[in-house]
């Protein structure tokens, strides 16, 4: 018996709801292996706990997610409730998370599925890349320090490291090798995004992946300003493949990321370690849709899928990586159909009912 735990953390706001439809999934997809056994912890952590608790990120649930395969996190955020010094609990649970378990490669996929609208027109060679965002250090590190001289001028600092770009840098080269290359032509491709002709920070991080790129001559790669990166990412989507960046550029990217292959709701996000692993969608607790269940699960839901490949590629467990791709079947199968989805994805649907409807349709696939 092959035997992994789990760490869940279902939230704040929609968090809850694209968590209970993403257990239905995961339950559906691993009734065909029965010789997996996979151990849920759950815990109650974000804004509403730390309103009625408190605690912003317990030590005992901090330990739980350093000691487990991978922690599935949906989302953690309320905007009314604030710490004293007017700030969200939620950065200082992510850092504090990103931080103890030292997942420093940000993984963000850009997929276009079918059926799934897209606002650019042009679409046809597909998108299908992956952001990396640096995910402990850059313009996040000053998170919660910053510097403030007699309230009149106040700075946060972009802090790179050798060793942060070079382990970022190395991993989306070792990416770039599982992946099938960019949509245009299949060819791999890692492109550096920064601002290199402007800050010296960012000029160190573009020497530093460039010194990494070397060692990996079977794999082309370039470089591209941030602003510009922006306009790229909507003109030639198709021409990118990985695409790495410091931590603030690459929130921002991939936001924009998400909006290119359908929104919020469609896109799914790895943290990954050299040993821990966290898996989140890309989207916040989403406060205003709350409570109605409408909200669409499938970023949850992919991450999920995100989280079974990486154990499984991790542990050599070609089982779980069958899993993995089982769920993004079911997903494609359902959006082609196109007759349960969510309103953000043009139906009427509600979360529940696309999980269930996920898991009925794995429950008909052939088991691989
Ligand atoms: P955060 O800063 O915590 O990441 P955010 O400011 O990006 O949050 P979200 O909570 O992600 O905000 O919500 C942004 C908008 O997208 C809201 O209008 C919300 O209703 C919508 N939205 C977010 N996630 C989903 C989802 N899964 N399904 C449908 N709509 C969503």
């Amino acid at each position: 018996m092959k035997e992994y735990k789990i760490v869940l953390l279902p939230g704040d706001g929609i968090g809850p709801e694209v968590m209970a439809a993403s257990e239905v999934v995961m339950d559906a997809v691993m009734e065909s292996y029965g010789d997996i056994k996979i151990n849920y912890t759950s815990h109650p952590t974000g804004a509403a706990h730390y309103r009625d608790t408190g605690e912003i990120l317990p030590d005992h649930v901090t330990k739980d997610c350093v000691n487990s395969d991978a922690v599935l996190l949906s989302a953690i955020g309320l905007t009314d409730v604030r710490l004293a010094d007017g700030t969200e609990v939620q950065p200082y649970i992510m850092m504090g998370l990103r931080v103890a378990m030292d997942v420093y490669a940000g993984v963000r996929p850009c997929k276009l599925y079918p059926n799934v609208n897209s606002p650019l027109k042009d679409v046809d060679q597909g998108i299908d890349f992956v952001i990396l965002r640096e995910n402990t250090e850059g313009l996040f590190a000053s998170q919660g320090g910053g510097s403030r001289v007699k309230g009149e001028v106040v700075g946060d600092t972009m802090l790179i490291t050798k060793k942060g770009t070079r382990r970022v840098s190395k991993f989306a080269f070792e990416l770039a090798k599982m992946r099938n290359g960019r949509p245009q032509d299949g060819k791999k491709m890692v492109t550096c995004v920064d601002k290199a002709n402007v800050f010296k920070s960012m000029a160190f991080f573009r020497q530093n992946f460039t010194d990494v790129a070397e060692e990996y001559p079977e794999i082309d790669y370039e470089y591209a300003y941030i602003d510009a990166m922006t306009m790229y990412m909507v003109k030639r989507p198709a021409s990118f493949d990985v695409v790495v960046t410091e931590n603030m550029y690459g929130d921002i990217l991939s936001d924009l990321g998400a909006g290119i292959v359908g929104g919020l709701g469609m896109g799914p996000s790895g943290e990954i370690g050299d040993r821990a692993m966290l898996f989140q969608p890309s989207h916040g607790s989403a406060p205003d849709i709350m409570g109605q269940n409408i909200a669409n699960p499938l970023a949850t839901i992919l991450s999920a899928k995100m989280m079974f490949d990486w154990i499984g590629f991790r542990k050599d467990d070609e089982e779980l990586r069958a899993a993995a791709y089982r769920i993004e079947r079911a997903v494609e199968t359902l959006l082609k159909q196109g007759d349960v989805l969510t309103p953000d994805l043009g139906g009427t649907s509600t979360t529940s009912e696309m999980g269930d409807a996920l898991a009925q349709i794995i429950r008909q696939q052939k088991a691989i």
